[in-house]
């Protein structure tokens, strides 16, 4: 794959460590020749960033959080100043209170449905816009999303219906952005381990599911979220926008647990 993306650039949101599914997506782009900038959510993960970002060939790091406008405008800002134009943008953010992603869904309330809105979906919407205009040339912008946006998922909750208004706006952007040649797309990643998957109470048991009833019978890894990153950020999907990805072992196809397992 090496030289797939060479002469690229783009900016990487949500690296909080190694785990991060944007590390790995970080990682197959940097392999393919892209040069790569991050974003990062405050000081203390800006240094745990710093070693992720060299070890990729990049010094290229600014600060962002979604939650605070000024802050959107000046990360645009840096980019723009530095390189002028992007080619890609990958949206791996999201957030929610823990204590609301326990029990009823029906129990969320408005102050954390607002909140987890915000930061979950509508900053998507606010960096796409802001990286479009950084795309004379067209470009393709990837968010992540979780297949409780369509189905209950236990404890999943607000974050579910954040997810279905992510991938609705990806829809809607893909309709806005097309003419000018910039595609947009989200993958549905399975389970991973991650400091946002652990905030899910009971993820645990999200992910031994999933390792017995996906027709893979396993979860996926940050790598294989990586390379369909890159399908999806290269040429290779130029015929490619508005999509919803899955990259879940397959679980998404099941309507009930697989019949070995239930006769286990
Ligand atoms: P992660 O904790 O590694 O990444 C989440 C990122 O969101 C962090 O870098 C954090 O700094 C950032 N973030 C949160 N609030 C922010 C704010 N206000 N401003 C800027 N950044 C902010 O976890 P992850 O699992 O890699 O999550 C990345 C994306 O993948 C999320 O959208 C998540 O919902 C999605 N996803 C995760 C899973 C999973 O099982 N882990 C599955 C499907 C989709």
């Amino acid at each position: 794959m090496t030289g797939l993306m060479a002469g690229k650039r783009g900016l990487i949101m949500g690296v909080a460590n190694d785990h991060s599914i944007a590390w790995g997506i970080a990682k197959a782009l940097a392999g393919a020749g892209a040069e790569l900038a991050f974003t990062y959510q405050g000081e203390a993960f800006g240094r745990r960033l710093k070693p992720l970002a060299a070890q990729v060939g990049s010094d290229f790091m600014v600060p962002c959080d979604v939650e605070d406008v000024a802050s959107v405008d000046a990360a645009f800002a840096a980019l723009a100043e530095r390189w002028g134009s992007i080619d890609f943008l990958v949206h791996s953010i999201g957030f929610s209170d823990k204590n609301e992603l326990k029990g009823r869904y029906a129990d969320t309330t408005r102050e954390n449905f607002t909140r987890t809105m915000v930061i979950s979906c509508f900053s998507f919407t606010e960096v796409a816009r802001r990286a479009a205009a950084l795309m004379p040339n067209g470009g393709s912008i990837l968010t992540l999303t979780y297949g409780g946006s369509t189905r209950v998922m236990p404890n999943y909750n607000v974050m579910g219906v954040a997810k279905a208004a992510l991938e609705s706006s990806v829809r809607y952007l893909a309709a806005d952005y097309g003419a000018e040649g910039i595609r947009v797309n989200a993958i549905s990643a399975g389970p991973v381990r991650t400091l946002a998957g652990a905030g899910v109470t009971d993820a645990r048991l999200m992910y031994n599911f999933q390792k017995k009833n996906a027709p893979l019978k396993r979860t996926v890894t940050i790598e294989e979220v990586g390379g369909s990153a890159l399908y999806l950020l290269s040429d290779l999907s130029s015929g490619v926008t508005g999509e919803i990805h899955f990259v879940d072992s397959g679980y998404s196809v099941m309507s009930m647990p697989r019949i070995d397992e239930l006769k286990a």
